[in-house]
């Protein structure tokens, strides 16, 4: 791991030289090219200058790449240019991290001076890579990229977070929150019942406790909870209890089911101002529990039937301009 974060690190110091390029761009082009200079002088260890520079060759099995497996995307350790994606990794037994495939134009190709092999450099900034070689048949693509670590950046996948909301039929729910920025999916099922995989059928009848829930996975990185949950209380009416619209019973009642503290806090905080409105609110805040998918007939209704919801229609409760 303390190889890993070695070649992670510059790739922070990198990044965050690239924001503040764009923190100075509204400052002023003197700041700008005092700022690029920085990136382009953040250096490279010896080792790495010799593959990277010089195109040297790291030692089989000594990189910190050759057996790692996170998701992610492979950069460029000089530049910060993405060439790889975790996707595209294989296990070659050669000891150097082995790819087939490359990012569309990341990666350019050009003839070894040994006058065999064909060497990769960074197609954006020219730093050597390795080598690239077919026909070898270890993929469908039959193609090996063998690149040294040291000539890599590794940036893990974006962490996702669940969020859990019961608001009447799901089929609505999940309508609005998978339209959603940052919104990767929204599934609908069952939350908060005192039975294992139970069925649309069972939950109807209303003996399994359970409440009709969206499960959503989204990316922090682009949006919030904070979004997500101010977005729940506008597509169903959250003084309505046991119930939403036409649908009635105990399995469409409001609920907002907490994973972490802060969502907790987050969702109390929006009640308490829909409550400041006058409004009085049912929806409960629940920790959240197990989470049974529905069958797949109750997946994505509305896509597939290409109607809207007759169910939830958008209300501008919590950003009304007073
Ligand atoms: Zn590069």
């Amino acid at each position: 791991m303390g190889e890993t974060m070695r070649h992670i690190l510059p790739l922070i110091v990198l990044v965050t030289a690239a924001a503040l390029v764009v923190a100075a761009a509204s400052v002023g082009s003197q700041r700008e090219t005092t700022e690029e200079r920085t990136v382009e002088r953040e250096p490279l260890t010896p080792e790495e200058a010799r593959v990277i520079l010089h195109k040297g060759t790291e030692p089989p099995f000594s990189g910190a790449f050759w057996n790692h497996h996170e998701p992610g995307t492979y950069l460029c350790r000089q530049c910060g240019a993405p060439l790889f994606t975790s996707e595209m990794k294989f296990d070659s037994c050669s000891g150097w991290p082995s790819f087939d495939d490359a990012l569309p134009g990341a990666v350019r190709e050009v003839p070894d001076p040994d006058g065999v092999r064909t060497e990769i450099v960074c197609a954006r900034c020219g730093g050597h890579l390795g080598h690239v070689f077919r026909g070898e048949g270890f993929t469908p693509k039959d193609t090996r990229h063998c690149v040294n670590s040291l000539s890599l950046a590794f940036e893990p996948a974006p962490r996702l977070e669940k969020a859990y909301f019961a608001g009447g039929c799901f089929w609505g729910v999940e309508y609005w929150l998978e339209q959603a920025p940052g919104v990767v999916s929204a599934v609908s099922g069952f939350m908060g019942g005192h039975t294992e995989h139970p069925t649309y059928k069972e939950v109807c009848s209303g003996t399994t406790g359970h409440v009709e829930t969206v499960e959503v996975t989204f990316d922090p990185r682009v949006t919030s909870y904070e979004a997500l949950a101010k977005l729940f209380f506008e597509i169903h009416d959250p003084t309505q209890v046991d119930r939403q619209g036409p649908d009635v019973g105990d399995q469409y009642r409001s609920v907002v089911f907490y994973t972490s503290e802060h969502q907790r806090e987050v969702a109390r905080a929006l009640i308490r101002a829909l409550e400041a409105k006058g409004l009085k609110v049912a929806t409960r805040v629940e920790p959240a529990g197990a989470f049974w998918k529905a069958e797949d007939s109750h997946q994505d209704y509305y896509e597939r039937k290409g109607a809207t919801p007759y169910c939830h229609i958008r209300v501008n409760r919590l950003d009304t301009e007073p």
